[in-house]
């Protein structure tokens, strides 16, 4: 692996020319900027656990394409194991970030484009493992970071791509040259895009036969000419361009993703980064399979971020005196129960996964979706816990300005102590850190990251083997099965 380190990685994301916006104005220097400097240090996480003996094992494994030492996160998945090992890593990950760290996306597209394009060569003939193969070796000696990319802007979402009144606003190839494609658009809401090293572009949904243009999949450096990114806003994200170390509640690491807006503005893919070009019938497994791998992820990387919210909810109480009262200690419970189950159904639908024809292994689709759909409540009600126990002042304490403050500091120290031995500066510090993990930008991911709920209910519904279950009941209701009307 040529970063070994989280410094290293940091490093590399300094020699890249990247063209990227926050607030009207071009970053220079990522891993510098107040806006993404947080984000950086959370994707640098997962170097670093690669370098700790006690991880080693989650955060590396060994590359079936080449025999070396590579990330997990440049990982195809081999068997069950490895499908259990990630969200395992991916839980001690929020754990120690308290935010997104980003990359499994780039690793969710790796795993559905590499047994996609086993299906798509078996069917038509092309060459598209090689070239994905040859583009992931490089990938794990290099152990770049990846960013998948697939959602796109979709206009008018009554329309389908070739009806939109701007033809742009879904992904498309604008020129077909012998040595590659021209592509423009843009992809929306892209977690870890602005310190990734490449982009895997694939489609944002199942394409008909007048979309063609729009059925592609292709690999891209983030640097490429013709690539601009936007970075979003976040709540309370003045906090920290102020640099304030404990209004921000979550400095290190920031609390959320980071996100961004790519556009591609005639952006080349040569022919050999391009792994689906046109063959429809498979854009809508690509999808499937991705959101599938991301949807079992949240109730691994999720709970981490629980495990801190409980933490922190649990040394609140302690300063505050409440910590022995039977309420709190249910309320903490409850919040510990929820996690957990979120955390079973990551690694249920892991536990159940099966090899696709390729090899790769694939989660129980119908588990992860049920996994990621928990998530869009269970996070919410355990932050909803944190914020009743936490009490009101999450929302009225004085700035760390006032904390800190010659005229009024001493009155903040004196009305905002708890119990003895306990520094205010720690209720504060722990308050805004609640503060960060349940408010704002924070929690809209667990509701629209790695698809929106209905999207889930979707896939629960079609998956949910409905003629089946119909079955076992007429027959335990001693109905003899006859041909019937269609329902
Ligand atoms: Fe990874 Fe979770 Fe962030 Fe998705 S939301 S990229 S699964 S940490
Ligand atoms: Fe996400």
């Amino acid at each position: 692996m040529k970063i070994n380190r989280s410094s290293e990685y940091i490093e590399s994301l300094k020699k890249l020319n990247l063209s990227i916006y926050y607030k009207g104005k071009r970053i220079k220097d990522v891993t510098t900027h107040a806006a993404t400097e947080p984000h950086v240090r959370a994707a640098a996480m997962t170097y670093a656990l690669a370098g700790q003996e006690k991880y080693k094992d989650l955060a590396t494994t060994t590359s079936h394409l080449t025999g070396r030492e590579i990330s997990r996160f440049t990982h195809v998945h081999q068997n069950v194991e490895d499908l259990i090992k990630k969200v395992k890593l991916l839980r001690v990950l929020g754990q120690k970030t308290g935010t997104c760290f980003q990359r499994c996306v780039g690793f969710d597209g790796i795993n559905a484009v590499y047994s996609v394009a086993y299906e798509i060569d078996e069917k038509h003939g092309t060459d598209y493992l090689e070239r994905f193969k040859k583009w992931l070796t490089y990938i794990q000696d290099e152990n770049l970071m990846v960013v998948g990319a697939m959602t796109d802007p979709k206009g008018d979402r009554s329309k389908s791509p070739t009806q939109q009144p701007d033809l742009d606003q879904y992904v498309r190839i604008v020129e077909r040259r012998d040595d590659g494609i021209i592509i423009r658009g843009a992809k929306l809401h892209m977690t870890g895009a602005v310190n990734s090293h490449e982009i895997l572009i694939m489609p944002t949904s199942a394409m008909d036969e007048a979309s063609k243009d729009y059925a592609f999949v292709g690999a891209v450096p983030i640097d490429t000419p013709g690539i601009t990114m936007i970075f979003g806003r976040q709540a309370n994200d003045d906090r920290r361009d102020r640099r304030e170390k404990i209004d921000s509640g979550k400095p290190r690491f920031g609390s959320v993703g980071g996100e961004a807006v790519i556009v591609f503005d005639d952006v080349f893919i040569p022919n050999e980064r391009i792994f689906l070009n046109g063959e429809i019938e498979f854009t809508g497994t690509i999808v499937y399979r991705f959101a599938a791998h991301h949807r079992a992820n949240y109730g691994a990387c999720k709970t981490g971020l629980m495990d801190v919210l409980t933490g922190a909810v649990s040394y609140l109480s302690q300063i505050q005196g409440t910590a022995k009262s039977s309420h709190v200690r249910d309320k903490v419970t409850e919040m510990i129960h929820l996690s957990e189950t979120l955390y079973s159904s990551s690694i249920a639908c892991s536990a159940e996964g099966e090899p696709t024809p390729s090899g790769a292994y694939l989660v129980d689709t119908m588990l992860a979706n049920v996994c990621k759909h928990n998530v869009t409540r269970f996070h919410f009600e355990v932050a909803r816990l944190a914020v009743d126990l936490a009490g009101g002042f999450i929302a009225t304490m004085p700035s760390e300005y006032d904390l800190k403050s010659e005229e009024v500091g001493h009155l903040v120290k004196k009305y905002l102590s708890g119990v003895a031995g306990f520094p205010v500066e720690d209720r504060i510090k722990i308050g805004r850190l609640i503060e960060a993990m349940t408010g704002g930008t924070a929690m809209v991911e667990s509701i629209h990251g790695a698809g929106s709920p209905q999207a889930q209910r979707i896939m629960i519904f079609r998956e949910g083997k409905l003629g089946e279950k119909i079955k076992l009941a007429k027959v335990l209701a001693g109905i003899p099965p006859r041909k019937e009307a269609p329902s």
